[in-house]
């Protein structure tokens, strides 16, 4: 029969309201996967764009009482056959619908790979977080909790920390939503500080959930860690931890970077001084202990391990070439374009792709809302262990499918991840 809309990927001007680099890379990485596993075109093209999409502008008055700013928040939740929707929220100035959009598909592939019961979402303000004061951070998080309530819900969808975000705003979004409602609801969101029904081990749950994979990799890939050298691009929560990490195996961290600069030790850097001078000094800037170098070329450097921690789009056809690792280790959401990837997979390169190598932090979230919905708290060994055993299995199901279907782990991963949407999907039918 003829379709009854205009096809998907164009309107008058060739755009969709998505539109935006990352989320056509996310939508490529999908249509890419979709077409290896031969994926039923009718879930293809549901699964293509986000099922509820929330923009909203709101004031956030300064700290100079009469000064009022328009600022422009979003909540994506991409698809929700799976459960609640789950994903963090991001304060970062080039936030967008397409940016927030391609970050809620991901997760949705995270969630599915990992096996957890949610669908993906991510939210996120328009924003640079550290031009305002405290007081205008909380304001404007709690103004913003309050235009994407009806959104969001412990059975809807539950937010968590993301890039410029952390446990006090969780906190913040916390009180907000329980105030509306009139009594404490924990599980409204999760990174929230432990003394509000946070979950001990989720802070540095990202960076160890990729460590723990980096030594499956490592051993997949017969490379002794102790002798091994690493550069983490990034250092806030995901790449800080990462480095102590990998240090705590017996790696060399050569290479560490954060928005001011990189720094580049080939005898290896000292971490607890590391973390010192940024106490002080706020920045990476002017660290005495190693060489300045840029971030692209921190990208470059010689080591084992490569492990972006930092922002989207880092890893081009324009430098994957010059890459001297053998493990690619993501942290961050989207680094690698798929160019770069095919560039990756000739030249040997083992990828731990983003929807693999970050999940340690949502799964950990998954934990956290189950002991708050519970009203129970398990002990960091728990946590840490049923994260090693969660990580692993995606890891062993991801490899076995890479090897089987002579994939690279990035698709591998996203055919894993689909699969279980599109099966649950295929279940749960069409209304009405
Ligand atoms: N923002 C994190 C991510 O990209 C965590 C999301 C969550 O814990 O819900 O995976």
């Amino acid at each position: 029969m003829p379709s009854i809309i205009r096809p998907f990927d164009q309107d008058v001007d060739g755009h969709t309201e998505w539109d935006g680099p990352m989320f056509k890379l996310a939508q490529r990485q999908f249509l890419n996967a979709a077409k290896v596993m031969d994926l039923d075109e009718n879930v293809r093209d549901r699964l293509l764009f986000p099922q509820r999409s929330l923009m909203v502008s709101f004031p956030c008055r300064r700290d100079e009482y009469d000064e009022v700013e328009t600022v422009f928040g979003y909540r994506v939740q991409h698809v929700l056959t799976m459960g609640p929707t789950k994903g963090g929220i991001r304060y970062h100035e080039d936030v967008s619908l397409g940016e927030v959009s391609a970050l809620a598909m991901w997760m949705t592939w995270k969630c599915a790979l990992m096996e957890l019961p949610f669908g993906g979402a991510k939210g996120g303000i328009r924003i640079d977080p550290s031009k305002l004061s405290r007081h205008e951070l909380q304001r404007m998080t709690r103004r913003f909790t309050m235009e994407i309530i009806d959104m969001i819900g412990p059975d809807r969808d539950i937010p968590a920390p993301d890039l410029g975000t952390n446990e006090q705003v969780m906190a913040w979004i916390m009180d907000t939503y329980s105030q509306q409602v009139g009594h404490a609801v924990p599980e409204i969101v999760t990174g929230k500080p432990v003394v509000l029904g946070g979950s001990l081990g989720r802070t540095e749950a990202t960076g160890r959930g990729l460590i723990y994979l980096v030594c499956e990799a490592a051993n997949h890939l017969g490379i002794d860690l102790k002798h091994s050298t690493a550069v983490v691009q990034g250092f806030g929560n995901v790449g800080s931890n990462a480095a102590r990490f990998l240090a705590e195996n017996g790696t060399k961290i050569v290479g560490v970077s954060d928005v001011s600069t990189g720094i580049h030790n080939p005898k290896g850097l000292e971490l607890n001084s590391l973390h010192e001078y940024l106490d002080q000094h706020g920045v990476l800037k002017g660290f005495p202990g190693g060489q300045e170098v840029t971030n692209s070329e921190l990208l470059e450097l010689d080591c084992d391990i490569l492990a972006p921690c930092a922002l989207q789009n880092q890893i081009s056809a324009h430098n994957a070439g010059r890459l001297k690792c053998k493990l690619l280790a993501e942290g961050a959401n989207g680094p690698t374009s798929l160019e770069a990837d095919q560039i990756l997979q000739d030249n040997g390169v083992f990828v731990l792709p983003d929807i693999l190598g970050n999940a340690g932090g949502v799964t950990v979230s998954y934990f956290e809302w189950v002991q708050d919905t519970q009203n129970f708290t398990w002990t960091l060994e728990e946590i840490n262990n049923r994260l090693h055993k969660i990580m692993v299995g995606a890891f062993q199901r991801t490899l076995l499918r890479s090897q089987r279907d002579k994939l690279d782990m990035r698709t591998a991963a996203l055919i894993e991840g689909i699969e279980r949407v599109a099966k649950a999907k295929l279940l749960r039918g069409l209304f009405p």
